[in-house]
């Protein structure tokens, strides 16, 4: 067996998540860098009845990674090994703990990119196990379109390799797509083998604002219905903007904004479409349209974009935050605004909305103190109830983890039956992250009672 990690002070650091919520200091930590460290750990952890919560880079927002007390953690940090890359085939084969912006420097090298980018570093094991996606899904996919293969151990301790590193296959059910999303509930990530796409030659980017947020969602809607090449489309409101504002020193109009990257193969291309949606942007009332053609001024404005979480933090001393992340069909992402907007100020909440718009994704990010932290549940409750309502989704990328359980059954009915038998027939014991995604063997409650 491995070394076994049970200094306090190690322990600590696994007991507060991401957004600040608690769990209890788990029983130890384990280290493994190889499959078969992997299977010694899983065979330990089944003789001695010792649950276990795989961990990658620990950015996950719904408390995936919280502990009970008794689990042990197993930190892919060291497993962190770029296997393979295969520029004629566009793939990589990577060990779980190898973080996306990693095997992106080294895919750049070929002229090729892993495009899955959830604004965080995270490891390509928890991305995989939470279905990450993020700002390029409207054009290349989220994990399950760029997961080809996985290598996973179950908790008999088998080893098994499922899909193979094609384009497509019809063969057999589809156990890939099951264990992404699954959050480490029903076996654990060792290898995977990742789609890369070549980096187009032209990119463009735009900041486009908008009087009204239902301005700037009627642009996008008609660009993604122009079929024109987008590989960004996000949405930020008013208070994004000026959260941006006082976060990055600039001085933008603080009106709801489109950020946007077009991409083509020829330059003509590229030019043609950036005109189009200036005039669509143009037919909805757009108040200013900035382009930036090089990499620097690309770079420089979609840094705005993915620095808006610090932003928000930055302008909310002394809070915690909460992340809202519903989806919803695109006819309703306007009201999914609107409501989130009417409903923040209803509750007295400073929230701020953005959204990956392109895939009708609908973030509010959530500051509140102690004695706010009613309203901000409040909040989230009804954000996702409205979503649900309007044929939506609780949880468009970050998964259902411990804080998203409740919503379960509304949103999947009866299909919750057949996903608790599919959890009972991988995991009987129960060892892989008890309490999460599902009820079943959940163990002792936590300390906030999920
Ligand atoms: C600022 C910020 C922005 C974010 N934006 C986005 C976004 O746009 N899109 C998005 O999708 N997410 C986003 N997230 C959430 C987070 O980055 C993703 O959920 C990410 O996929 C988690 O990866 P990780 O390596 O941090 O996994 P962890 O947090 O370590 O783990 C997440 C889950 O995966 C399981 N797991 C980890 N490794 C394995 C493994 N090897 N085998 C089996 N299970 C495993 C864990 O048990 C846990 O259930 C954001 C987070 C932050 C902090």
């Amino acid at each position: 067996m491995l070394e076994i990690d049970t200094r306090p002070v190690v322990l600590d650091q696994f007991t507060v998540d991401e957004t600040g919520r608690a769990g209890r200091r788990p029983r130890g930590v384990v280290y493994p860098v190889t499959v078969d460290d992997v299977v010694t750990v899983v065979d330990w952890a089944r003789e001695h009845r010792t649950p276990l919560i795989a961990r990658g880079a620990g950015t996950s927002l719904e408390g995936h990674l919280l502990a009970r007390g008794d689990e042990l953690i197993l930190d892919f940090t060291q497993a962190d090994k770029i296997l393979d890359i295969s520029p004629g085939d566009f793939t990589a084969t990577v060990q779980p703990g190898v973080s996306r912006t990693r095997l992106n420097a080294a895919a750049a090298e070929f002229g090729l990119q892993f495009t899955v980018d959830p604004g965080a570093d995270a490891s390509l094991g928890g991305m995989a196990a939470t279905n990450a996606s993020g700002t390029t899904t409207v054009r290349y996919g989220g994990m399950r379109a760029n997961v080809l293969a996985l290598q996973a151990v179950f908790a008999d301790g088998t080893v098994t390799r499922i899909g193979r590193a094609v384009r497509k296959s019809s063969s057999g059910y589809d156990l890939k797509d099951l264990l992404i999303g699954s959050a480490g509930t029903l076996g654990i990530i060792t290898e995977l083998t990742v789609k890369l796409h070549p980096i187009p030659e032209w990119i463009h980017s735009l900041r486009i604002s908008f009087p009204t947020v239902a301005d700037a969602v009627d642009t996008a809607v008609e660009m993604l219905g122009a079929a024109l090449p987008v590989s960004r489309l996000e949405l930020v409101d008013a208070p994004s903007m000026a959260a941006i504002n006082m976060f990055r020193g600039t001085a933008y109009a603080e009106t709801p904004a489109l950020f946007i990257d077009i991409e083509s193969g020829s330059s003509a291309a590229v030019a043609a479409n950036e005109q189009e949606i200036g005039r669509i942007a143009a037919a909805h009332d757009a108040i200013e349209v900035v382009t930036a053609r090089t990499h620097g001024d690309r770079h420089a404005l979609w840094e705005d974009r993915h620095n808006l979480y610090f932003a928000v933090k930055a302008s909310n001393p002394g809070c915690r935050f909460m992340i809202t992340d519903t989806a919803v069909p695109y006819s309703r992402i306007a009201g999914a605004v609107e409501t989130a907007t009417r409903l923040g100020a209803e509750l007295g909440l400073n929230i701020t909305v953005a959204g990956h718009i392109g895939d009708g994704n609908v973030h509010t990010i959530v500051p509140y103190t102690e004695s706010e932290y009613e309203a901000a549940q409040r909040f989230s409750d009804l954000v996702v109830r409205h979503a649900l309502e309007v044929g939506g989704t609780a949880t468009g990328e970050h998964g259902i983890g411990l804080a998203k359980k409740k919503y379960l059954r509304e949103e999947h009915g009866a299909a919750v039956d057949l996903m608790a038998a599919v959890k009972r027939a991988l995991d009987p014991l129960g060892l892989l992250n008890p309490g999460k995604v599902l009820d079943v063997n959940p163990g002792n409650p936590l300390p906030n009672g999920s």
